[in-house]
């Protein structure tokens, strides 16, 4: 079986993704920022979506879900720590749980920091996590609710996953980032050459998402 991932661009800075499979077009999307573009491209690439799963309970994370279930049948997911202030969903997991998509096992992950109860969804065969607003490019996600202990104990979490793996994070905030990672450690010549590269692929107009964990480790 073979699976296509596809970064969609919403609202002002933030990203959803589909995977899918590329034999039976069926589809899995991360985070619901907003409903146009996604429905977009999943009727553009004739996708039929089957799976949606939540990192987190923010607005720009979950607001475009009602616009995606009024053209899409699919099962939904969330923290179950977030049943609260998640929108109704189907099924509720947890850090150490396992979903599946097409055969494919998920690991979940508790990324708490920028929220408690935010998740991350690990697809070990595709080397894909899905990491929300915890673990970002050059980065992470600011903390509205958790300690910076917490965040960096999400954070270590990540660390035993491949370098390979494409981290597929919920923001277009690495320019920035770089900006201030060069502000604590300027003469890092790492992050230098990154910076650089990070301001021409923005000049570009280009995506810095995906970015790779071995790079952020
Ligand atoms: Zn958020
Ligand atoms: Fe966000």
């Amino acid at each position: 079986m073979s699976f296509k991932l596809i970064t969609i661009p919403c609202l002002s800075d933030n990203y959803a993704f589909v995977v899918y499979n590329i034999e039976n077009r069926s589809a899995l999307l991360v985070d619901a920022p907003e409903a146009d573009p996604i429905n977009e491209i999943l009727s553009k690439n004739n996708l039929n979506l089957e799976q949606i799963f939540l990192t987190h309970h923010h607005a720009d994370h979950v607001d475009g879900l009602d616009g995606i279930l009024k053209h899409h049948d699919a099962l939904t997911i969330g923290a179950q720590a977030d049943v609260h202030r998640l929108p109704k969903l189907d099924k509720y997991v947890q850090a150490g749980d396992e979903i599946s998509f097409q055969g494919q096992a998920g690991q979940i992950y508790d990324v708490s920091g920028h929220t408690i109860g935010h998740i991350a969804l690990y697809i070990s065969s595709q080397n894909i996590l899905f990491s929300g607003d915890s673990l970002m490019a050059l980065g992470c996600g600011r903390l509205f609710e958790g300690s910076a202990e917490q965040m960096w104990c999400s954070l270590r979490s990540l660390l035993s996953l491949p370098d390979t793996t494409k981290v597929c994070s919920g923001h277009e905030y690495t320019e920035n980032n770089a900006l201030f990672a060069l502000t604590i450690d300027p003469n890092n010549r790492d992050l230098i050459k990154r910076s650089e590269n990070v301001i021409t692929t923005r000049s570009k107009n280009l995506f810095t998402v995906p970015s790779n964990l071995g790079l952020e480790k």
